[in-house]
């Protein structure tokens, strides 16, 4: 059976895809370059998934820095808990996952379980080194952040973020402001994020860096519900909830509505955000049928999340592969940063009409307090503002009341306190919002993207690769071919590709024989060929070929841009024909 996935990285290296980094000195797993066709896929996937993050949703695109001061991961919890089990060779050193050793050479889910088990684990089953067969050392915690220094010296250390999130955290205040300081509002970003695995070994799977398209939605802790819901509430999704994992049962099959109505999905904007991924992923060409959504178990939840689900999608070579995540962060990451950083992380959300409430207040009495204190009674004052109303009360039912100041005890009752109901005007209340995440691995999107298309036929009596992309997500929407190395056609040929590239992403391609240059062209996902030939010259007609029929029709040159323009929005060449 052929692999796919080494199948794919043959053509990937050859056609400018993907290919190892620094790969003269050997490259480092983990560590990926993009070539000109796999950034132009790239870019492709990433503003499509902005048409649904920025012109559906609305929320704005900010950019922050890849380097942040390690207060930052103080505040957001990655410099305790983002930690592998770790476990080093005795004998050559190298280091390993020994939770992954342990699920390799046994049953036993290891990725959850405490060193010391794993630790056992290692030793019951006498797992070894995979390379040279030695003994492995202790199981300790390796944190997975790359640490730099700040400028000279080792006073500032500094992180590579291990999420594009924090940024969207620690920018709270400002991003509160514009938004007009009203919930819900969200923001989003892509780009680089950064983590030290210990032992990569999937190949452009599991990198060290790689890139993330996030957005982060703020929203009322009370009102997790989305204005577009109704939109998406119908479609159906393959999802595996905690429940059924745990009891061994296969996915379900479920429209959203049902979800939320039955209780699998805690809410309305979880079960929209799922809706939503579901169609972008569908319009860059995954396959729906190869996608599930599965909930984190207990152990596996992050530890700021209080629900999350696994876009998972199906690969032949790795299995099912998280893609993104949709969770709802809670307020965590907004109370821990405003508890490490001292900043108030809040939104104060206005009510329609303003409450009247009623208020316990303590009233120091000064006209008693002031002669029998004289310049003690202001401080006994405050210190009584700030005590519990109803402790205060307590206290004083059962007697006078002791007070130390400046080392003199003095008596406090009734006559010196007042202790009542007031009505107060209520016109809002702050909260720390809750945070909604639909975050996205687009690294992995784009290999499962090449996967999904990735196909194998016959044409003319040969074997053929293909990829067969969406047209919008292809590097090119077209290519131009000059049938003949012959000076007429060429002419010809440069003159339609510089016409067409004003308004299309096209290619001009004019080595090797047809046959070879149309394979050249398949096997990147070009989804038409535009060839210039003999009757070309006679009539300023050309033949367009459609990359997955592979079948033919003759357009007139004039009418080629318009054709191209139907075919990219879905058309077939015979709806074309006049
Ligand atoms: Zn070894």
């Amino acid at each position: 059976m052929t692999d796919v996935y080494s199948q794919l990285m043959k053509i990937a290296k050859r056609r400018g895809i993907i290919w190892p980094s620094f790969e003269i000195y050997g490259s480092a797993s983990g560590f990926y370059d993009y070539g000109p066709n796999g950034t132009e896929i790239l870019h492709n996937i990433k503003n499509t998934w902005r048409k649904y993050y920025k012109d559906i949703e609305g929320f704005g695109e900010i950019t922050t820095t890849t380097i942040m001061g390690e207060d930052v991961f103080h505040g957001s919890g990655h410099l305790d808990g983002f930690e592998d089990a770790m476990t080093e060779c005795r004998e050559c050193s190298r280091s390993y996952r020994a939770d992954h050793l342990i699920e390799e050479h046994t049953e036993v889910q290891a990725d959850s379980l405490p060193n010391n088990e794993i630790q056992k684990h290692i030793k019951k089953h006498d797992v070894r080194c995979p390379e040279c067969n030695g003994q492995l050392g202790d199981v300790y915690d390796f944190n997975l952040m790359f640490k730099t220094q700040i400028g000279p010296g080792g006073s500032r250390p500094g992180y590579l973020r291990p999420e594009t999130a924090q940024g969207m955290f620690v920018n709270y205040q400002y991003l509160y402001k514009h938004n007009k300081e009203k919930l819900p509002f969200g923001t989003t970003q892509i780009g680089r994020a950064y983590r030290n695995e210990i032992s990569p070994r999937q190949g452009v799977i599991r990198l060290r860096e790689f890139m993330q398209m996030e957005a982060e939605v703020f929203v009322d802790p009370e009102e997790k519900t989305h204005p577009d819901y109704s939109e998406v509430k119908d479609i159906e999704v393959e999802l595996h909830p905690t429940e059924k994992q745990l009891e061994d049962q296969p996915p379900i099959k479920i429209t959203l509505q049902e979800a939320v109505d039955q209780g699998w999905i805690g809410s309305e904007i979880i079960a929209y955000y799922i809706g939503l991924s579901t169609r972008f992923f569908s319009e860059i060409g995954i396959d729906t049928e190869k996608l599930r959504y599965r909930q984190h178990l207990p152990d596996e939840m992050a530890h700021y999340a209080s629900e999350c689900w696994d876009a998972e999608a199906m690969s032949s070579r790795f299995g099912w592969i998280e893609i993104a995540g949709i969770s709802d962060r809670t307020n965590y990451d907004l109370k821990k940063h405003s508890q490490t950083s001292g900043a108030e992380l809040t939104a104060f959300e206005r009510y329609e009409e303003p409450v009247e409430k009623q208020k316990t207040v303590i009233e120091p009495q000064m006209d008693v307090l002031g002669p029998q204190l004289k310049d003690k009674a202001q401080e006994v004052a405050n210190t009584l503002i700030d005590m519990d109303p109803d402790k205060l009360k307590n206290m004083l039912d059962s007697g006078p009341v002791e007070m130390n100041v400046n080392g003199e005890t003095v008596k406090l009752d009734s006559e010196h306190i007042e202790i009542r109901e007031v009505e107060e005007k209520i016109t809002g209340e702050k909260k720390v919002p809750h945070v909604i995440e639909p975050s996205y691995g687009l690294d992995r999107i784009f290999y499962i993207t090449l996967e999904h298309a990735y196909d194998q036929d016959i044409q003319d009596g040969e074997e053929r690769t293909v990829l067969r992309l969406e047209r919008d997500i292809a590097p090119k929407q077209a290519a131009v071919l000059p049938l003949l190395n012959q000076e007429e056609m060429e002419k010809q040929a440069r003159e339609v590709y510089s016409q067409l590239q004003k308004t299309h992403r096209v290619a001009i391609d004019r080595s090797g024989s047809i046959g070879r240059r149309y394979r050249r062209q398949d096997e990147i996902g070009t989804p038409y060929c535009i060839t210039i030939d003999h009757q070309t010259l006679e009539d300023q007609t050309v033949t367009i070929r459609d990359r997955d029929t592979t079948s033919q029709i003759r357009v007139g040159m004039e009418k080629l841009g318009e054709a191209l323009d139907k075919l990219i929005s879905g058309a077939s060449l015979s709806e074309l024909k006049p």
